[in-house]
This record gives structure tokens, C-alpha cells and sequence, in this order.
């Protein structure tokens, strides 16, 4: 749930919108939609497929005005949270603080979770090392003027792209900006400097578009796991619990129910 600050705009660069199903996720979005953070944006994507373009009706999607990192930043308040400290190491017996640990969460793809942990937290290691993930780039192209005609779309079977999102009509300030999101294998090729022409030259020649007036482009080595997960979380006898979307199919919600019954279970034992 990733928002960047392009010319002063904000754009979600992360996740593209988040779904609803269980009654204890539905609480939280009510919360948010209370506080006016967060709306049902659509239930309506378009499809592009070698056959041409179709739609598909699914789940609402939810947006958020000020950026989907807008509700993260809302949980977390009275909270004791402190940002911009990167964990480099995780012991055996951690200590916070000079404190003994009672558990440690580590709530992030497996292959970060893993480069972190001390080799003797083998029981730890293998379950964060069993998850295989994605990579994905994810372009915000500004437009002189909105021109295409949907809020979102899939796109099947492309080299380049995967998704656009209309970031205008997501965030509901109507400005002409498409979010891209990239296949895994178009990322496996570029970084984040090489890839932004090639994604531009795909959107332009999908939609008929003009060059866009300016291209960001943000890499996510971790994108989406390869698989659903068969448990909602890790937690084993080296206390060191792992948690999010991978333990469960890849989205938002699975990953707040993650880390919300990760939670339960330390709290529990
Ligand atoms: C391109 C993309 C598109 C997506 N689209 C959708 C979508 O449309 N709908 C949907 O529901 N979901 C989507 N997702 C998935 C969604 O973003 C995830 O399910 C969700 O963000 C997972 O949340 P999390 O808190 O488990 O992990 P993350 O959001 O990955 O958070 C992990 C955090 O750990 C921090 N961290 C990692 N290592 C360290 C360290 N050593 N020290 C300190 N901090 C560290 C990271 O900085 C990060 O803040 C998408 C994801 C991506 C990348």
C-alpha cells in the first residue's frame, strides 16, 4: 500500500485498489469509510485479450482519496510505531531495546524476511524461504487530457503490461494519469530507469495515447508470491512469526487477516 508524490500529486503505486470478504476486514474498511478515507470506487474493469476489448463485472474495488499508505498510517495510530529504522539482523533470543523479545513479526515477503534471520533460526528460515515471489515495475504516466473510458483494466497475454488504472478516477480528482503495472517477466528484463520508454510505447500503442508528459517508474522485486499460501501465518517454537499476503491468496485483506490472527496467536501463547 505504496503512495509516491509525483509533482505534487499523490498516485498509488503499490496496490491498485483492495477487496472485501470477511466480516473482520469489512469492520476495518467500515472504520476507514467513516472517516472518510476510503470509497467504493468500482466493480467494473475492462479486459483486453488477443480477441479485442470485453469487461468483467467482480468484487468492489475500494480507493482510497489521499492514497491506500493514507490507511495504513490511520491504523497505526496510538500505536508506538517508529518508521525509517531498517532491522538488519534477527537473533536468536532478540532483544528491542536491550529488551528481551517475547515474539518478534516479521510482516514482509519471505525472501526479505529470510535475509535477515541468524542461521540457527533454521525452523524460521524454511518457512519464509519456502515462498517464491514476483517482480513487477509500476509506471504513473501523466496525460495532457483524460481520453480513455475505463477505470481499470486487465490486460491478457501482453509482453509489457498487466493492469492500468485510472489514478484520476481512483483518487477522484479526475486527473489524466494511468498507473501500469507490469508483467513479471517485462521486470525481470529492466530496472526502473531502463523500463519507463518501453512502458509508455506499450500504453500509447494499446490505447492510441499520445507520449505521456512524464513517466515514474517504481520496481518491486516482491510484487506477488508465485502461489497462494496453505496457512494464514507462521509461528513456530523460535517465536519469530512471519505474516502477509502470501499466507493466504495475494491481496490486502489476506494480509491484514495474516497479520491479525499472527497476532491473536502471540498474544495467545
Ligand atoms: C505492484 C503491486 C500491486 C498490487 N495490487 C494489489 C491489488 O490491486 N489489490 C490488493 O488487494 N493487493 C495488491 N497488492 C498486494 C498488497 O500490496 C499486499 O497484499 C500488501 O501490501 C501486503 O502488506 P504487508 O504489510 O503484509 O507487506 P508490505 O506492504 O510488503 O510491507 C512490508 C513492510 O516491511 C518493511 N520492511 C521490509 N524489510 C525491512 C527491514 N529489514 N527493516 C525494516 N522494515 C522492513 C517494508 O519497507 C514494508 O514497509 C499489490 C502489490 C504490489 C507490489
Amino acid at each position: 500500500m505504496a503512495t509516491e508524490s509525483y509533482g505534487g500529486r499523490r498516485a498509488d503505486t503499490g496496490a491498485g485498489y483492495f477487496t472485501v470478504s470477511s466480516p473482520e476486514f469489512a469492520a476495518v474498511v467500515e472504520g476507514w469509510r467513516a472517516a472518510g478515507l476510503a470509497r467504493e470506487w468500482t466493480d467494473t474493469f475492462a479486459v483486453r485479450s488477443r480477441d479485442g476489448w470485453s469487461t468483467t463485472t467482480g468484487p468492489v474495488r475500494w480507493a482510497a482519496a489521499g492514497g491506500l499508505r493514507s490507511l495504513v498510517r490511520q491504523l497505526a495510530e496510538g500505536l508506538d510505531v517508529r518508521t525509517g529504522w531498517e532491522v538488519g539482523h534477527v537473533d536468536p533470543g532478540p532483544r528491542v531495546d536491550g529488551v528481551a523479545a517475547d515474539a518478534v513479526v516479521l510482516a514482509m515477503p519471505g525472501p526479505q524476511a529470510v535475509r535477515l534471520l541468524d542461521p540457527a533460526l533454521a525452523e524460521t528460515a524454511r518457512a519464509a524461504g519456502a515462498q517464491v515471489w514476483l517482480p513487477s515495475l509500476v509506471a504513473t504516466l501523466r496525460y495532457p487530457e483524460r481520453t480513455w473510458d475505463f477505470r481499470g483494466a486487465f490486460v491478457n497475454d501482453h509482453p509489457v503490461l498487466a493492469t492500468l488504472l485510472d489514478d484520476g478516477s481512483r483518487r477522484g480528482d479526475g486527473s489524466p494519469v494511468l498507473v501500469a503495472h507490469t508483467t513479471a517477466g517485462f521486470a525481470e528484463r529492466f530496472d526502473a530507469e531502463a523500463a519507463g520508454a518501453g512502458i509508455d510505447a506499450a500504453v500509447r500503442e494499446l490505447l492510441g495515447l499520445p507520449a505521456a508528459l512524464r513517466v515514474d517508474v517504481v520496481r518491486w522485486a516482491f510484487a506477488r508470491p508465485d502461489g497462494p499460501g496453505a496457512a494464514p501465518f507462521h509461528f513456530g517454537r523460535e517465536r519469530i512469526g512471519l505474516a502477509g499476503d502470501a499466507w493466504g491468496s495475494p491481496k490486502v485483506e489476506t494480509a491484514w487477516l495474516s497479520g491479525t490472527r499472527l497476532a491473536a496467536a502471540v498474544l495467545g501463547g
